[in-house]
């Protein structure tokens, strides 16, 4: 027998019928133990996720409007959910408890995280599984950094108690015990933290989709499924927007070597998306194509920087740096040549400052030349088999000269895991449709 943590997102613990699917689930395996759960989630279209109700309650405490009503609406949902499913667990003494609580104006982490344990106190009576608080065993220091091992060793030492749980995700609490969440989505983490401190053999990640898609669907028709991802690729990808898991729950799983498994609760029979160590055996004998995913997003600035001798000079790069920490910009990618260097920066971070950016750059670096080229979208071709198979940039380039992309910048990382393409923003489906259709067929 092996442990297996189970976290269950807010789309299927979001009534009564969802539930019953999440329980079915649970009870086929008898190695899911150790259970995480979201807030109830949207239940159709148009609906309103628990933790938006919460957040709004704070909203109205805060500018002194009434907010019973929303909290009423809150409460009857897990009402509904207690009756419907004849589970007897007292949510009226909760209730009680956090009414007593909204009157003094708490904190919003305090309110929003209520919506994780009244869900974890209801499905664990459901279950039959004991409920264990999050509060006291996810442990952030006063400025709210969370604290890894302090909280590893708070989990082990609790869940060591118990044979079968059901906790809260989403929060614990900073020294002074008041209550921390992580940012929105953060369940992802709780899960991962569990997994990563009883040493599960998976962290189940259940959602509402199958895993991830090799693209966007929303741009190619029909991508295919990755059925396994090693931790990097999946960290290349969802930096460059592919999101179905939080990011920083990666990372807890990846430093146990726990494997993630992305599940959908309404397709169980689904094996859903594997993600691990690059060494793991299930990696190793996964077939895999040379591509793993396709991710980009849309605008970008490249701000490309021209000076005569530049390779000789010492400390350019250095006062690049410079600007960019004097503006607060981060950039997004450094790509070098031998006289020249270009910044690509997210015009979001840029805001309406590229003139004073760019003017601080003339000043302080006194390049030949500056080139400004914007509205661009960077496009990530990501695989860890790219590496050691000759050919694969000539395909990529190939396919986009075909489809007519012209391509304003590439950059490569050493690792080679990861090809990066920026081309104007009108293109950016084009050039997606087009790197999929040259690596999709392959097995
Ligand atoms: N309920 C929280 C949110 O909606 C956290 C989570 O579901 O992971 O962001």
């Amino acid at each position: 027998m092996g442990i297996k943590v189970a976290k269950f997102g807010g789309s299927s613990v979001a009534d009564g019928i969802q539930l019953t699917k999440t329980k079915q689930i649970i009870e086929q395996d008898p190695d899911r133990k150790y259970i995480v759960v979201s807030a109830p989630g949207k239940r159709f279209d148009g609906d309103s996720k628990i933790t938006d109700l919460l957040y709004l309650c704070k909203t109205h405490i805060d500018h002194n409007l009434p907010y019973d009503q929303i909290f009423q609406v809150v409460a009857d949902r897990y009402m509904a959910v207690e009756v419907n499913l004849g589970i007897d667990v007292d949510l009226l003494k909760h209730f009680d408890e956090i009414k007593a609580e909204l009157k003094r104006n708490p904190s919003a982490d305090y309110i929003a995280s209520r919506g994780e344990f009244l869900n974890a106190v209801l499905i664990a009576g459901f279950l039959g599984y004991d409920f264990v608080d999050t509060a006291n065993l996810i442990k952030f220091d006063a400025k709210g950094k969370l604290l890894v091992e302090e909280t590893d060793e708070a989990l082990r030492t609790e869940l060591a108690k118990h044979e079968r749980a059901v906790l809260p995700g989403f929060y614990g609490s900073t020294p002074d015990g008041n209550i921390k969440t992580f940012s929105r989505g953060g369940s992802d983490i709780t899960g991962a933290l569990v997994a990563r401190a009883i040493n599960a053999d998976v962290y189940e990640n259940w959602t509402d989709v199958s895993g991830f898609l090799m693209a966007d669907p929303r741009i190619v028709k029909n991508p295919k499924q990755i059925e396994t991802i090693s931790y990097k690729e999946l960290r290349e990808l969802s930096y460059m927007g592919a999101s179905v898991l939080h990011d920083e729950a990666i990372y807890p799983a990846r430093m146990a070597n726990v494997p993630i498994n992305i599940r959908n609760t309404n397709k169980p029979e689904d094996n859903g998306t594997l993600i691990t160590g690059e060494d793991h055996p299930a990696f190793l004998k996964a077939k895999g194509r040379t591509v793993t995913g396709i991710a980009g997003s849309k605008d970008f600035t490249v701000v490309a920087l021209y000076k005569n001798m530049m390779s000789s000079e010492r400390g350019f790069v250095r006062r690049i740096l410079g600007v960019l920490d004097d503006y607060g910009v981060g950039f997004e990618h450094l790509p070098s040549g031998i006289d020249t260097v270009s910044v690509v920066m997210s015009n979001k971070d840029i805001g309406d400052r590229l003139d004073e950016i760019v003017d601080a750059f003339r000043t302080r670096l006194q390049p030949d030349n500056i080139d400004i080229i914007e509205d661009i979208a960077l496009i990530a071709t990501v695989g860890h088999r790219m590496s050691y198979r000759p050919g694969v940039a000539a395909r990529l380039f190939t396919a986009l000269g075909d489809a007519e992309v012209n391509i304003r910048m590439i950059d490569q990382g050493s690792s080679e895991m990861n090809i990066i393409v920026g081309v104007e923003n009108k293109d950016f489906q084009k050039a997606i449709r087009a790197i999929y259709d040259a690596f999709c067929e392959e097995e």
